[in-house]
């Protein structure tokens, strides 16, 4: 039994009413552990529930008896479970180890999910001490010093952990995580589930992507021109490594994204090496450049050496104007009619309703944009 619904959602423990039948026998349970897939409505017995069912159905068949009811649901095949022990007692759902799909492997009640609400995230996100790492949209890791450790977040915004990972955290990291503990859901779809117990690879988030593309454009610009598109390597890395996809989409979180993005991509650009490889190759005098910096400098060179009209440029270097007003609106203080006269044009820009003003989908375009940018400067230079 997989927890994957052949319809590619992810089913969810529920305790229901239901009636089996099998060879004129009719068993209705009062409470009956299932998994019931959201999208298709589609009900699946789990493995525990159906051996349970067949040892009452052999263990009864001397009697005769064809109809039975029964509470279906007790606490009785979980007096034997022996749960991790760490430091701090977690809310956990002891039926969650035994219903949901590979939840039972290793020793039993090691992959218990616990849960959390959302912002138990804040302060691992605003602490220096840690680093916040989404490998994938809803999979990521909290690591120091001293620990590492992986969660998801599943459809309704739940931050999941394995208990055995949780049991083996410093003990102040488990207390601080208790007051965040919130009562399952039953509900572990994820990446990280897959991730974890279906082995399957979730790609990389797109902030990554974007990440991935700009070493690629910075190696085959170096390759081809002997430019050196980026400075400071080193500092950009380090940048580079603390940004991932916002979680909350506040305003301070998506700021200080918007901040580092732009100082990858943009204020990284090598300004005085672009400025003298252009009056080196072109017909272009130091002069003429001398008020160009950032993404000017970057236009004229793609001008210059892809053979692109100054609108097509424009419109392939929208997105990074567009941060840029971003940038100006999330992080600096402006007047509220200046900052939504900018972001009435930034949606504008973008293609998206000018009202709009959620975070999120505002960020999720943008990023595409820069995407699509890259790329086809990449198709350019190919
Ligand atoms: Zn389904």
């Amino acid at each position: 039994m997989k927890l994957r619904c052949n319809c590619d959602d992810w089913k969810v423990l529920h305790f229901e009413r239901y009636v089996y039948e099998q060879d004129e026998i009719i068993i209705a349970f009062d409470s009956l552990p299932l998994l019931i897939c959201p999208t298709c409505g589609n009900i699946d017995l789990p493995d525990h529930t159906s051996k349970q069912i067949q040892k009452f159905i052999t263990d009864n068949k001397e009697s005769g008896r064809k109809v039975f009811q029964l509470k279906g649901h007790s606490d009785e095949p979980f007096e034997k479970l022996q749960y991790p022990k760490g430091c701090v007692d977690f809310k956990i759902s002891k039926s969650d180890c035994f219903f949901i799909p590979a939840l039972n492997l290793g020793k039993l009640g090691e992959f218990s999910p616990v849960f959390f609400s959302l912002d138990v995230l804040i302060n691992y996100i605003h602490n220096p001490r840690y680093t916040v790492h989404l490998g994938s949209e809803t999979y990521g890791q909290i690591t120091s010093e001293e620990f590492g450790i992986s969660f998801g977040i599943n459809r309704n915004n739940k931050v999941i952990m394995w208990l055995i990972d949780i049991v083996n955290l410093p003990e102040e990291e488990q207390y601080y995580l208790r007051a965040k503990n919130i009562p399952s859901d039953h509900d572990v779809g994820s990446e990280f589930y897959e991730g974890q117990f279906e082995a399957v690879w979730t790609g990389p988030s797109k902030i990554n992507h974007v990440k991935s593309l700009r070493k690629i454009l910075s190696q085959l610009i170096l390759q081809e021109y002997g430019l050196n598109l980026f400075m400071l390597d080193e500092e950009a890395e380090v940048i580079a490594k603390r940004i991932s996809k916002p979680i909350l989409f506040t305003d301070k979180e998506i700021g200080d994204t918007y901040e580092d993005i732009n100082k990858i991509f943009v204020e990284s650009l090598n300004v005085k090496e672009i400025k003298a490889f252009i009056v080196q190759n072109s017909n272009l005098e130091k002069k003429d450049l001398a008020e160009l910096r950032g993404m000017k400098i970057l236009r004229c060179w793609l001008i210059q050496f892809l053979n692109l009209t100054e609108e097509t440029v424009d419109q392939l270097l929208l997105p990074l104007f567009v941060l840029y007003d971003l940038r100006i609106v999330y992080a600096h203080l402006t007047s509220t009619e200046s900052r939504e006269e900018k972001l009435i044009s930034v949606c504008k820009r973008i293609g998206l309703n000018e009202n709009c003003r959620d975070n999120e989908v505002i960020y999720n375009v943008v990023i595409d944009k820069i995407i699509s940018m890259y790329e086809t400067i990449i198709g350019h230079l190919d």
